[in-house]
């Protein structure tokens, strides 16, 4: 009798499914996940099973019958097997009988104890021999509507693990990811960072924003830096970061700031926007405002920060892209002295476009390139002899510095170039970022 000779496509391909070896009701159920909803592909399979046993009964099929199950007397009482059978299952060796998806189950709720989340979402790394089967189990068996067995193996599993721990699937942005390492029978956690955003104060110089690794040594320790593997023993990142770290019991922090000053420089007035990322923090619920007391405790007199708030991943996303105009306070030092009025209407001269050719002293890690920058206002503070206090706006980028000096002619107009006197920054402070 021919298998072909029932004109019905599903079920033509059923049988060739069935007779390439014992197969369990989820995995031929996932053969045909795409045709259905509304049931499991157990219950799919089971029901294709059934009609496939009913067929070859009535056309005495044999051969059909022994391929779905070990005796056609079985094959007959096929509804509701499950157990044993299963185990034969060549395609995921057992991974889909309900003991097995409640060890994964159990294997997760042991990795997630202790975590602080309240929506998670499942994901499987393959093993080579499972990969392989459903390979072989697509290219031969040939349903073009199947679901692949990763998609189904985390459905069901997050279903347990959600009824068993009270939390939801997120699959946007889930608090953590539970891997299931097939070939390791591990499950793995990939905790989502918590991101804390608000505004900092760097009230000394001569801090960096971020850890800077020592330039001779990367980081391992040398002579150069003392065995300690950084160029700056302090930065505005590293004194945020163990009262953050404590507070989300996090492994560590990413410091993100809406640009960055120089390190002689202090950065005053409202602040400077951040986002303190704590990476795989154990803890998601954080009181903010003591949070606030304990940074700013800790790094008291150095660094100050303010008006904490939760953030994501897009927060960072807006402060890196965010071109925020900014305010500086400079303290200019000039060659010879200049009456204040002259001082006063050289300074408006300024106001405009700026080309600026990369400064020397950022040359060798910035491409060489001439940029236009806006400055928006250039005011006159105070003047005493030959040092001058100079209020500037200008867009994100613009480099203050050689805007006083000229660099030398490669930023123009300056300060220096308009007055005919050579003009150095010796204080420089920003007051204000964004607005
Ligand atoms: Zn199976
Ligand atoms: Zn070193």
């Amino acid at each position: 009798m021919s298998s072909e000779d029932n004109n019905d496509p599903i079920l033509d391909t059923a049988k060739r499914i069935v007779k390439l070896g014992p197969i369990c009701d989820s995995c031929l159920g996932r053969q045909f996940a795409m045709l259905s909803t509304g049931l499991t592909n157990i219950e799919r399979g089971r029901a294709v099973k059934t009609v496939l046993a009913m067929q070859a009964s009535s056309q005495n099929d044999r051969e059909l019958l022994e391929d779905l199950a070990p005796s056609s007397e079985s094959a007959r009482l096929s509804l509701g097997r499950k157990g044993e059978e299963d185990e034969r299952c060549w395609v995921c060796l057992g991974e889909m009988r309900r003991e097995s998806l409640d060890a994964w189950a159990e294997r997760a709720e042991a990795a997630l104890e202790g975590l602080e989340y309240s929506t998670f979402l499942v994901g499987t790394r393959m093993s080579g021999l499972l990969a392989e089967n459903e390979e072989l189990l697509l290219s031969d068996g040939g349903s073009g509507s199947a679901e692949p067995f990763k998609s189904e193996l985390n459905r069901e599993v997050g279903k347990l693990i959600a009824a068993r721990t009270g939390r939801k699937t997120d699959f946007e942005h889930p608090d953590v990811v539970v891997h299931l390492l097939l070939d390791r029978s591990q499950a793995e956690l990939q905790v989502a960072s918590l991101y804390i955003r608000g505004r900092y104060r760097k009230l000394v110089r001569g801090i960096p924003q971020t850890r800077w690794p020592c330039r001779v040594c990367h980081g391992r320790g040398c002579e150069r830096c003392g065995g300690t593997g950084r160029m700056y023993q302090e930065s505005v990142d590293e004194l945020i970061r163990p009262a953050t770290i404590e507070a989300a019991e996090a492994e560590d922090t990413v410091f993100h700031g809406a640009g960055r000053e120089d390190i002689d420089a202090r950065m005053l007035g409202t602040g400077r926007p951040f986002v303190v990322e704590a990476v795989r923090p154990r803890v998601r619920t954080i009181d903010l405002s003591r949070l606030e007391v304990e940074i700013n405790r800790r790094a008291e007199g150095k660094v100050e920060v303010h008006e904490l708030s939760l953030a994501d991943q897009k927060t960072v996303e807006r402060l890196k892209e965010g071109p925020f105009e900014k305010t500086y306070s400079a303290l200019v030092e000039l060659k010879s002295e200049i009456p204040e009025e002259k001082l006063k209407s050289v300074l408006k001269e300024l106001v405009g476009s700026i080309d600026q050719q990369t400064p020397t002293r950022v040359s060798h890690r910035r491409a060489d390139k001439v940029r236009v920058r806006k400055v928006y206002s250039a005011d006159l503070a105070e003047v005493s002899g030959r040092l001058a206090r100079i209020t500037i706006r200008g867009d994100s980028g613009l480099y203050i510095k050689e805007l006083i000096s000229g660099d030398g002619g490669r930023t123009r107009p300056s300060l220096a170039s308009a007055l005919g006197v050579d003009a150095v920054v010796v204080e420089l402070d920003v007051i204000d970022v964004g607005g």
